[in-house]
This record gives C-alpha cells, sequence and structure tokens, in this order.
C-alpha cells in the first residue's frame, strides 16, 4: 500500500484536481490519497477566525461570504453531470451554513479549529464527488475517525496506526481511499489540527502507520531544492537526501515539507518521494535511510528567532549551570534550537517566544540576560566532517561581510546552523548559494 499526498496548489483548480485524479488511478497498489485544502483556503479561514477573534462580524461575514464564491464558481468547472454537481451543491451549502451558525455563537478556540477543518472537509468531498462522476471506486475515510494528538499536541502513532488498520479492514479488496490531511482529534476529542503546512505531516503519519512501501508528497515544485527558491535565484533540485538530512531542511525552514514530517516515515523506514504535480515525470527528491553525501547538500533558514544570552562569570563553568538553565526552558515547555558557550557565557535559541517573559525573569535569577529578536539560522546541511575540508571554508568565506551571532558546528556531522539578523538573510543565502555551490 502507498500513500499520495497533494497539496494546496496541486487541487487548487478544477483542471489540476483532475490531473490528481489520473495520478492516483494510475497507481499500481493500493492507495491512500492524503489532500489538503484549496490553495487560499486555510489562510481565508484563519483570517474568519481572527475577525471573529476580533469581535468583527461584519468583517468575518465578508470573508465567508467570497470563501463560499471561490467555491460556487470551482464546482461547476470541475464536474460535468447534474446528478454530481447536486451532490457538490449540498456539500458546499452544508459547510458554510456551519460557518455561518459559527458567527452566531460566541468564538473561542476550539471553534476557531473547528473553522479551520473546513477547507481539508470540502477539498477531499469535491474529490470524491469527482471519483463519485466517473465511477471510480474509491472509499471515503474521514482523519477525524483516527488521526489524533495527546495533551501535548504530539501525534499518537500507536492509537493511529491500530485505528486506521481496523477502519480499512474493513474495506477488504478496495483500492483507493481518500482522506484529509492536516485535520485530526486532540486529547478532549475535539477536532484539532497539525499545524500550518500538516498535510505532509498527516502523509507521513499514515505511512508509517500502515508500513506503507512509498509515502509520495505530490506539491508545485520538482522537489527540494538546494536552497530556498522563493528568495535565492539559480537553485536546483536535489535527487536524493537521507532521512536525518531531510528533516534537518525542514525543521530549518525549506517549506515544501512540514517541520516534523520526516521522522514517522524514518522510524519504519518508509521512503519518502517528493513530486511535481505540474511535472510528473521530473525525477523529484528520494528521501531515504541511506545516501553518499559528499560535501554540502542544501542550504535552508528559518525566521522568526530569538537569542539569549546568559552571562555569569561565578557560573557558567560550575557543574550544574547548564542543567539549571534547561530546566527554565523545560519548565516553560519551549525547545532550545542552537546552543553555544564560552567560559562566561551561554547562547541558546528559541522561536517560541509565549512564555519568554517568565523565562527571562527565571534566567535573571542565574546571570545577565540578553534577547535579541528577529534572527534568522540558516542550516546548511550535508557531510560536514568527513572528507570535506573546504565545506567550512566556502561556507565561511561566502559569510565574511555578514555579522554572524552565533555558530554551531559538531552537533551532528550533516549540520552546520548560524545565527543572524534576519535583515541580512536574503543576501546571505544568495552569496551562499554562488559560494557554496560553484556552479555556473
Ligand atoms: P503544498 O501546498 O504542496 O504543501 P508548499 O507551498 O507547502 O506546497 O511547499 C512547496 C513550496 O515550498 C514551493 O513552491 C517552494 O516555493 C517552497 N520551498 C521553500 N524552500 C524550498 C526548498 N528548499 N525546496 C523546494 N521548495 C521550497
Ligand atoms: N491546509 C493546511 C495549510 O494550509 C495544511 C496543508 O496545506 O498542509 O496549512
Ligand atoms: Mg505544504
Amino acid at each position: 500500500m502507498k500513500v499520495m499526498k497533494f497539496g494546496g496548489t496541486s487541487v487548487g483548480k478544477p483542471e489540476r484536481m483532475h490531473q490528481v485524479k489520473d495520478l492516483v488511478t494510475a497507481s499500481d497498489e493500493p492507495t491512500i490519497v492524503v489532500l489538503s485544502a484549496l490553495s487560499g483556503t486555510t489562510n481565508a479561514l484563519v483570517s474568519i477566525g481572527e475577525a471573529l477573534a476580533a469581535a468583527d462580524r461584519i468583517l468575518a461575514k465578508e470573508r465567508i461570504d467570497a470563501l463560499h464564491t471561490h467555491y460556487l464558481n470551482f464546482y461547476p468547472q470541475l464536474l460535468k453531470t447534474e446528478k454530481a454537481r447536486i451532490n457538490a451543491e449540498a456539500i458546499i451549502k452544508e459547510h458554510f451554513e456551519f460557518l455561518n451558525i459559527i458567527l452566531k455563537i460566541s468564538f473561542n478556540e476550539a471553534i476557531n479549529r473547528d473553522i479551520l477543518a473546513q477547507g481539508e472537509l470540502l477539498s477531499t468531498k469535491l474529490f470524491y464527488t469527482l471519483l463519485e462522476e466517473l465511477e471510480i471506486p474509491a472509499v471515503f475515510l474521514v482523519a477525524l475517525d483516527f488521526m489524533s494528538i495527546d495533551e501535548n499536541s504530539e501525534p499518537e502513532l500507536g492509537k493511529i496506526s491500530e485505528k486506521l488498520k481496523a477502519i480499512l479492514a474493513q474495506h477488504p479488496g478496495e483500492k483507493l481511499f481518500i482522506t484529509q490531511g492536516y485535520i485530526c482529534k486532540n486529547h478532549r476529542n475535539e477536532v484539532d489540527n497539525l499545524k500550518r503546512g500538516g498535510s505532509d505531516y498527516t502523509a507521513s503519519l499514515i505511512a508509517a502507520a500502515i508500513n506503507a512501501s512509498v509515502c509520495e508528497i505530490w506539491t508545485d515544485i520538482d522537489g527540494m531544492h538546494n536552497n530556498d527558491p522563493r528568495i535565492v535565484d539559480k537553485t536546483r533540485p536535489i535527487a536524493e537526501l537521507s532521512f536525518d538530512e531531510a528533516a534537518e531542511l525542514a525543521y530549518f525552514g525549506a517549506k515544501i515539507l512540514h517541520p516534523a514530517s520526516i521522522w514517522p516515515a524514518q522510524q519504519y523506514n518508509v521512503p519518502v518521494r517528493l513530486l511535481n504535480t505540474m511535472d510528473p515525470q521530473a525525477h523529484g527528491t528520494l528521501i531515504k535511510a541511506d545516501v553518499e553525501t559528499k560535501g554540502v547538500k542544501a542550504i535552508a533558514a528559518k525566521d522568526g528567532i530569538t537569542a539569549i544570552k546568559i552571562k555569569s562569570s561565578r557560573m557558567l563553568l560550575a557543574y550544574g549551570f547548564l542543567r539549571r538553565v534547561f530546566e527554565i526552558f523545560e519548565k516553560y515547555k519551549t525547545p532550545i534550537d542552537m546552543i553555544t558557550t564560552s567560559e562566561v557565557a551561554v547562547s541558546v535559541t528559541i522561536d517560541d517566544t509565549s512564555h519568554l517573559k517568565a523565562i527571562i525573569a527565571e534566567l535573571e535569577a542565574l546571570g545577565s540576560v540578553e534577547v535579541d529578536q528577529n534572527q534568522t539560522i540558516i542550516c546548511i546541511v550535508g557531510n560536514m566532517v568527513s572528507e570535506t575540508r573546504g565545506a567550512i571554508k566556502s561556507v565561511m568565506d561566502s559569510l565574511v561581510d555578514f555579522p554572524i551571532r552565533m555558530v554551531s558546528y559538531g552537533g551532528s556531522r550533516h549540520n552546520v546552523s548560524l545565527l543572524l539578523d534576519t535583515q541580512y538573510k536574503k543576501d546571505a543565502l544568495q552569496h551562499l548559494n554562488e559560494g557554496v555551490f560553484n556552479w555556473d
């Protein structure tokens, strides 16, 4: 069995949905198809929630109506027969009635998550209606019946696997299953989600849960590029990545993959393929366990980083000091991304600043604290330790003109991370692209 996930752009136009139908029906083994919401829909739902949070019902209503119009224009181009169009109309009516009812009740976070779930429910139902119209046998699976997260918002892979296998067992002989990315239930049994871009994570979790032969992530680009193609000129797709390399790139900002989407596939050794819906023949990127890597392979950047320096000439070298620092971050469930130490100070970076004030207050008991916001981590991935003396040199040479705040090297053999002010990011990435990859 395999998993095929299609992102927002891949289902965002009626003709693209038809292409998706061609790709999934060409599969020669049973397939679970995971769909995102139509491109733009989740952003629109977020903005509806924001209007409601600001108690601006008029604006929320305007936004609901604009999204509604988009769907009313979409389905007649997707479907031909009267019967299928009536079904689509009923689906759209149901979901927009739901949004309009929400306008009338008092808003809270749980309702916001219900709003966000509408996009994937709509896209999968419309796609399923297309399959019905074309008499292509398929089974519609509701992700909320098997996809769950615990009280720390971590997916419950064991439970997911058990439930999904039981559901699949009810459909022996079926070859095509359609389900939603992104959405799940939380420990309170409320509708929740796997955070923005979470459909990749759904696909990888499903692939792990059923031990799939492959997890295909179909998107709008021909695989993972060596640098962010949105801001850097002359990037190229990478043919192969190891799980560790891909996880590092995803975590440190390569938007093509949700930051946590590699570990489930890696844990169950399911290869992941990044493929282009607009160019299905392109090789894309294959992510698997053993990959021979020489030198620098790719670069990613993560914005919104805060650096915290704790300075204490008395205490740093005393054992137990770092433990006390880390305990404070642990207490506030705030992960640390980078760490550098010197004899008198330790610097760490975080991206979740929701408890920053409280963290600083406690750190001040250990020494003087300095905070720098609007920082960017640039993560350089490849084989940086063996056989690659020149690699670090070319990284540093490319960045001689940039003020680098932190450098982390040697934590793993496939990563060097640098921290600099976000204002230098674009130029730094471009310099690295030219200096490290040495292409004409
Ligand atoms: P989808 O809607 O299919 O999930 P996304 O927009 O989430 O697609 O991810 C694909 C986009 O990621 C690409 O269009 C590209 O602009 C962006 N991207 C950022 N960094 C990279 C990278 N290193 N390689 C490829 N794409 C990247
Ligand atoms: N629709 C969700 C989002 O836009 C999930 C996804 O596309 O992966 O974030
Ligand atoms: Mg995405």
